[in-house]
């Protein structure tokens, strides 16, 4: 890739405060973009949870930590950069299309079954890292009815190993069929899933190296296939570990205290926030 400038992205969802653990990845993945170009995306996809507060909060929130995209909405209102919009409430039409050739290529099928049915399905569910159960493979060889309300999904190679080399944790392999399944792309409300989502915006805003949570590392075994099946390039990726607590949970936004917001009222220093998000690994 010598010769890619490197585009790098931090992709916060506005649905709560961003807190320590998203300064760690946040810092991480700013220092990474240091010699190259730094976009911030607003992964506002999922419109019932998204809130404008919380836009305008992750907006002041890493710019106070110091952290500056060149690209994106900045805070105060402005947005700058030329692969806009950056909010992905805005970019559907990108989606549709995507699915639509995707669809068009034989690479989906519609699936009925329920949450219900699916949460029921003899698999026991990942760990902490899953955020959609291990499809069964129900709808598979349906014959689809034309006006039945219907998600789509990805039909994955049963057995396949999917193989990348992630630049903080080292070689990765992940099994279709085992550690994830047939995945949805488009859910049946017409709104796109995470995966589809963040593979069309990672290519339409050419990011050379997706940096997240490790979390995200089965979704990116996921995602690779869908690059793939869309004919765009596969970018780097470096994963970052998640931060606990002192139970050993990992953080959500529902830990209050750890928000950044919470910290900078207490009267903390960016400099004292970034020494608490790298404490452990560094
Ligand atoms: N918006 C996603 C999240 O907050 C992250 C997406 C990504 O970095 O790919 O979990």
């Amino acid at each position: 890739m010598t010769g890619t400038p490197y585009r790098g992205r931090l992709a916060p969802s506005p649905t709560g405060l961003l807190h320590l653990g998203h300064a760690r990845t946040f810092f991480i993945a700013a220092e990474r973009a240091a010699a190259g170009t730094l976009i911030l995306r607003n992964d506002d996809l999922d419109t019932q949870r998204s809130r404008p507060e919380f836009v305008d909060a992750m907006l002041e929130d890493l710019a106070w930590l110091g952290i500056r995209w060149a690209e994106g909405p900045q805070p105060g209102g402005t947005e700058t950069g030329s692969f806009g919009p950056y909010a992905q409430s805005q970019r559907g039409h990108l989606y549709a299309a995507a699915f639509q050739q995707l669809r068009e290529a034989g690479f989906l099928y519609p699936c009925i079954c329920s949450r219900k049915d699916l949460l029921s399905a003899p698999h026991a569910p990942h760990a902490e890292d899953e955020d959609e159960p291990l499809y069964p493979g129900t709808c598979r060889a349906r014959n689809p009815k034309s006006d039945e309300a219907a998600s789509w999904r990805l039909r994955v190679t049963d057995g396949e190993e999917i193989h990348f080399h992630d630049a903080l944790l080292g070689p990765q392999k992940f099994i279709a069929g085992r550690d994830f399944g047939d995945f949805v792309v488009m859910r049946r409300d017409g709104v796109p899933s995470y995966q589809l989502a963040c593979v069309v915006d990672d290519a339409a805003m050419q990011i050379t190296e997706v940096v997240r949570g490790r979390d995200l590392l089965r979704s990116t075994a996921r995602q690779i296939l869908l690059l793939r099946a869309l004919g765009h390039p596969i970018p780097a990726y470096a994963h970052v570990e998640l931060m606990r607590n002192e139970q050993g949970e990992r953080l959500a936004k529902r830990d209050a205290a750890r928000s950044l917001r919470y910290l900078r009222e207490s009267g903390l220093t960016p400099q004292e926030v970034r020494e608490m998000a790298f404490a452990g690994i560094e």
